[in-house]
Parts: structure tokens; sequence; C-alpha cells
């Protein structure tokens, strides 16, 4: 269920119909090579979450593109916003995702840049407490080893190749074939120059663009629809049953009101918790 295109009175069911749950696809506005649509993440994002509800009845959030992007900057139509700002924005959206009812979200994200703010926004939901429980999964992070394995038969490079490769190119032409231009490339493959690969196992800013200056990883030219079908198909499968995790728990939940119990209490009489 599309949050977007649902009557405010059709809204009030699906709530109900979903369980209380929420699907928030996380994506980003940036280049993906010299030859794929900028929005690329945020159309994956949305396209798997509103397929997998398809199966397991969610609401799926409209189309975000705000996300961490600020290793991205150097390239022509990046949109970022003040880093504060992005984190006050994911909060303020999710309070008012649990505003409307919704008692379990799903951030489910499709760009490798959001993964260490969503799992920050994951952790500081134990800042206070909420009406609801947020939860999150990485976009290739729950398909099951017989679709690893069948993709990896497919895959014409390495796992796909990576950012804009093979792979993503090949969702993308899936989802919309025209936001993929293959004849661009003529042979170029996305390296990697390792030049900031002496601070592993460390980090250092920039350690993407570092090997990825124009944010392409892989060789695309092997991309196809099919194997993008494959790929979806796969991740829609995987959040799906994620979906049903959530659904399904009780645990969490117990957890968290033992969590903030405990804090209480520390409140009202610390002498208890001395060693
Ligand atoms: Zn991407």
């Amino acid at each position: 269920m599309r949050w977007e295109e649902l009557t405010s009175d059709e809204f009030a069911k699906a709530i109900v119909d979903s369980n209380r749950t929420c699907v928030l696809p996380l994506g980003s506005m940036e280049r993906h090579g010299p030859h794929m649509a900028l929005g690329t993440d945020t159309f994956i994002a949305h396209y798997v979450a509103t397929n997998a509800a398809l199966s397991e009845p969610v609401v799926v959030y409209p189309q975000l593109f705000f996300g961490q992007m600020f290793d991205v900057k150097c390239f022509p139509g990046s949109i970022t916003i003040p880093p504060k700002l992005l984190l006050e924005l994911l909060l303020a959206v999710l309070d008012d995702i649990g505003r409307n009812g919704f008692t379990r979200i799903i951030m489910y994200n499709c760009h490798g840049g959001n993964a260490p703010l969503a799992q920050y926004v994951c952790q500081s939901q134990m800042a206070e407490k909420k009406p609801y429980q947020v939860y999150s999964l990485f976009y290739n992070a729950n398909i099951s080893e017989d679709d690893m394995a069948r993709m990896e038969e497919m895959w014409d490079t390495p796992g796909g190749g990576g950012h804009a490769g093979e792979s993503e190119a090949s969702l993308l032409m899936a989802y919309r074939k025209d936001m993929v231009q293959l004849d661009v490339l003529n042979g170029w493959v996305g390296e990697h120059l390792g030049r900031l690969d002496h601070f592993k196992p460390g980090s250092a800013p920039l350690m993407w663009y570092g090997n990825y200056p124009d944010n392409y990883r892989g060789d695309a030219s092997g991309a196809s629809i099919e194997k993008g079908k494959v790929f979806a198909k796969a991740m829609i499968d995987g959040l799906a049953r994620f979906i049903r995790v959530v659904k399904d728990d009780t645990t969490a939940g117990e957890v968290i009101e033992e969590y903030f119990r405990r804090e209480r209490e520390l409140q009202e009489d610390p002498k208890e918790h001395e060693a």
C-alpha cells in the first residue's frame, strides 16, 4: 500500500490491515557513474518495498531523496542538507509516522552511505521512550543463500560489481529501463583505485571516493532487465521475510519495556543499583 495513493479513509483501514507496520524506504540523490539516474537508490528502495508489501501488507512511505551524501557533493545533482537537519528530519519523519498510528517502522535502506546513519537513528530511539519501534534492514542483508548462489552464477562480474555496476544497473533497468544508458560507458570500468587502502582496517575521510572517484564500481556492461528481475525478486523476498519477523515478534517490545523500567528504577532509587 503506497501511502500517497491511499485516500484518507483508506489510510485508516490500512493502519489496521498492515498490523500498524510502515516501511520507510531510504535512498539518495547522487551520481551513479555516467550512465544511471541520480535517484537510483530511492527508486530501488521504494520499488522493492512496494512489491514486498504485496505479500506482507505494509504501508510504504513516499519516496524520500534525502540521505547522507556529504561524500558525493562534488558531483552535479547531489542533494545534501546540513547534517544536524538530516538527523532531525529523519527523527521527525519517524515521529510523524508514529503519530499516524504505526507502532512498527522498518527503515529499508538502499544507499551504502546511509548505513551508519540508519543504525544511529535506530539507537537514538532509546534516548526517550517512543510509542513505536524502529527496525532497519540493509538492501542485501536478508537475501537467502540459495538466491545469493543463483545470482553468483548469473553475474558476469564478481558479486555483480557494486555501486552503479552490473547488479545495480540491472535492478534499475528492471524498474525503468530508460534510466540506464549502457551505451555511454564504451568499455569504461569502475576500477578499485585503493588510494586510501593503507588506512585499513581503520578509516579515513572519503574512503569510498578514494577508490571510486566517479561513483562507479565494477563493469555495468553486462547488466540486463532479466538479471535485474532476479535480483529484485531476491530483495523483495528478503524484505518480505523481515517484515514477517517484525510483525510476529513480541520480544523487542518486552526488552524495550524492561530497559526503560530499569532506567526509571535507577532514577527513583540509585542505591538499588550500587554494586
Ligand atoms: Zn545506488
